[in-house]
């Protein structure tokens, strides 16, 4: 099968023929349609994971998976040749504590088990990938492949981000950054109830924040961003997309009494925290990884319903170095997909 292939840390991708993989008596072998792209899998080519035991290449990488069941392993009686289906990219072993209690994303073995797709095992830069069948779910009708993709980790990241942040119905979000990850959790944010409110670095983007649901929207750039968080009634959670420390600890002084500020965007920048503000208002900051397989379904289905689509570009696997180098200059708009086909 045709595959893109990182074979070290730091070197241009490579187009190849490999040999399709083969799949155990509880996997499935889906033929990918369409694999979207991830910051991530810049700091995977970069090495950024080699320190937490994601050093097996030559990989394949792709964690935004979708496509069409091609084969099932014996034992799998919940899926049938010809589904269509996405990837949940977490392998958790099934049975330790988070496993148990439903939060995969947490698995103890993640990272030292060679548990995710995409980045300790191959994922969907290529014609088919394997996969557990407990981590592989069928597609609303509503939702095309393309479409369907970035919901498996931009979308969950946004979706679980928010219930991590505590939020209830009704609610003020505050969604900084308006990317890849941002323009979905604004739609998200908006199908899930709350009132919205898109903070954007540079005050641009402020109709496309309106027609992806935003109710408010502030420029990060132009005067306090906490003041004008404040004067709106503060933010239960601020879900943070931007890799700007600054615009986050400004929107941080825009928390509600009890709010959250959810970093969801990889970044190893500090933040300053004041522990007395901390402690006067309980303020949270919490970080958030994805979310679990169930927030997943959940999310499939909030998307189908409320009509939430990313912003894409679509581009053929051969080039996914050109779709690298577009990620890495900030050049994507909004989700870059590959298509195998
Ligand atoms: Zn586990
Ligand atoms: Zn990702």
């Amino acid at each position: 099968m045709k595959a893109v292939v990182l074979e070290a840390v730091q070197q241009p991708l490579v187009v190849k023929d490999v040999p399709a993989p083969a799949i155990g008596a509880q996997d499935v072998l889906i033929r990918v349609q369409a694999c979207g792209t991830c910051h991530t899998d810049l700091h995977l080519s970069e090495g950024m994971f080699v320190p937490f035991g994601v050093n097996k290449f030559p990989l394949i990488p792709g964690h935004e998976v979708t496509g069409v069941v091609d084969r099932v392993g014996a034992q799998v009686t919940h899926l049938k040749p010809g589904d269509r289906v996405g990837v949940y990219f977490v392998f958790g072993c099934g049975h330790c504590s988070y496993c148990v209690a439903g939060e995969d994303e947490n698995c103890t073995t993640i990272w030292t088990g060679s548990r995710l797709g995409g980045f300790s095992l191959d994922g969907g830069y290529a014609e088919y990938m394997r996969a557990p069948a407990d981590c592989v779910m069928r597609l609303p009708e509503e939702l095309d492949f393309v479409d369907a993709a970035p919901f498996f980790c931009a979308g969950l990241t946004m979706y679980g981000g928010i219930k991590n942040g505590g939020y209830r119905p009704g609610q003020r979000v505050a969604v900084l950054g308006i990317g890849g990850l941002g323009h979905l959790g604004l739609q998200i944010a908006n199908a899930m109830g709350a009132e919205v409110i898109a903070v954007t670095a540079t005050g641009a983007k402020k109709e496309l924040a309106h027609s992806l649901g935003a109710h408010h929207v502030i420029n990060g750039t132009g005067g306090d961003v906490g003041a004008q968080l404040r004067a709106l009634g503060g933010a239960n959670v601020v879900l943070s997309t931007t890799l700007d420390t600054q615009l986050i600890a400004g929107a941080m002084q825009g928390l509600a009494t009890e709010g959250a500020l959810v970093l969801a965007a990889v970044t190893v920048e500090s933040i300053p925290v004041v522990p007395a503000l901390l402690l006067a208002f309980q303020h949270r900051i919490v970080g958030s990884l994805v979310g679990s397989r169930g927030d997943m379904q959940e999310l499939l289905q909030l998307a189908a319903k409320h009509k939430i689509r990313p912003m894409t570009e679509i581009y053929p696997l051969e080039q996914a170095n050109e779709v690298h180098a577009r990620l890495r200059a900030q050049q994507v708009r909004f989700r870059a997909v590959l298509t195998p086909a």
